[in-house]
């Protein structure tokens, strides 16, 4: 089947359209540049692609045309701003997100009526309240839903508004299932903090993906003299959020779910011990034992909430890659973009 991929330069979105090809589908792609556009089409020289333009998301009508290549069965709708680096959090984080959405499903009811099903990469943002994020007694799950409004995004500090963003652009996607009642279904895909290796363009490490972040800083030697804060206590490997969004296209009994993609817990800390065992040429950018910061509340796993992980490994068969593994496939990409 033909599948609309949108926002085809991002760190997860390569992931996704590597394993769509694999499996042996048809995309077609947007990007913003036609620098970005150059860089994917010269990846996949054989492949089934189209890359097309969308510069800007939050647009009207942004996806009126690309929409109207015949033939698409699936869109995946990844595009959305994930950094902090915005002036205005209304059209640089908010619009994008939230209009992004619906006018992507606005538009494929009007002009795509052979699309079957729209995956869309939601988060757990939309599913934590983050004034219950030490709450051991809390098991998170598809239940839950973010409770912050739009005024809390606008007002926000830059956590806040992201989280947001991605609640609002998914309820916006229920919604318009809900009342406009298109042809097509709808899935999310709820990932946490994504970790993985890098294999989207990236010119340095300074332009790494926002979840990738704290791992290029460990290894460039800012943690040294403190570990930051955890946050949010899950995560998952990016392959895994990357098969979540194809078999929930292509397991037809997936539709009108959202799924919570996570591997499990994990603090800040435990990535010095990993990166220590794998990559010895490191040790002396990693902080030594006696550094603080970057654990569990209270120092201990028993003191954070419980996450149910069942929905999404049992619907679409996934086995979660660990943290271990992940932390090193991430640095070894890592490496390679630093050497280059
Ligand atoms: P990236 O920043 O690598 O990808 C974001 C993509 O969205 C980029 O291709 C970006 O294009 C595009 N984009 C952003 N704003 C616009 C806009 N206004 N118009 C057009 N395109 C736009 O981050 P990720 O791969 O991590 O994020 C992909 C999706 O996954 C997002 O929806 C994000 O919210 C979600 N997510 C990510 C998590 C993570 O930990 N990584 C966790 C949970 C959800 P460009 O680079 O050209 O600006």
């Amino acid at each position: 089947p033909k599948v609309l991929l949108t926002g085809g330069s991002g760190f997860i979105a390569t992931h996704i359209l590597q394993l769509l090809l694999n499996r042996g589908h048809e995309v077609v792609t947007t990007v913003r540049t036609e620098e970005k556009a150059k860089i994917i089409r010269d990846a996949y020289p054989d492949a089934k692609l189209t890359v097309v333009l969308v510069p800007d998301i939050a647009q009207p009508n942004a996806f009126d045309e690309v929409v109207q290549i015949p033939g698409i069965e699936y869109v995946q709708h990844t595009a959305s701003p994930f950094h902090f680096k915005w002036k205005d959090a209304k059209t640089e984080v908010l619009d994008p997100a939230i209009k992004g959405t619906t006018s992507i499903l606005e538009a494929i009811k009007k002009y795509a009526p052979s699309v079957k099903r729209v995956i869309v990469t939601s988060s757990f943002a939309a599913i934590l309240n983050a004034a219950e994020l030490e709450n051991a007694s809390i098991t998170w799950s598809e239940a839950n839903w973010n409770p912050n409004t739009y005024e809390d995004g606008l007002t926000g500090p830059p956590g806040v508004t992201y989280r947001v963003s991605k609640t609002l652009a998914e309820k916006a996607a229920w919604d318009f299932k809900e009342k406009e009642k298109p042809n097509f279904d709808v899935v999310t895909i709820n990932p946490p903090f994504v970790f993985g290796p890098v294999v989207h363009h990236l010119s340095s490490l300074g332009d790494i993906n926002t979840s990738n972040g704290n791992l290029v800083a460990l290894i460039v030697g800012r943690w040294k003299e403190g570990i930051p804060p955890t946050g949010v206590h899950l995560f998952v490997d990016v392959r895994d959020v990357a098969k979540a969004h194809v078999e929930a296209m292509e397991r037809p009994e997936a539709g009108g779910n959202r799924y919570l993609v996570t591997a499990g817990l994990f603090a800040n800390k435990e990535f010095v011990p990993i990166v220590r065992k794998h990559f010895p040429q490191l040790a002396d950018k990693l902080p030594d034992d006696s550094v603080q910061g970057g654990d569990y509340p209270g120092g201990s796993i028993n003191n954070i909430y419980k996450y149910d992980n069942s929905k999404a490994t049992k619907d679409l068969g996934l086995e979660f890659i660990s943290l271990e593994q992940s932390v090193k496939d991430t640095i070894t990409s890592l490496l390679a973009v630093g050497a280059k």
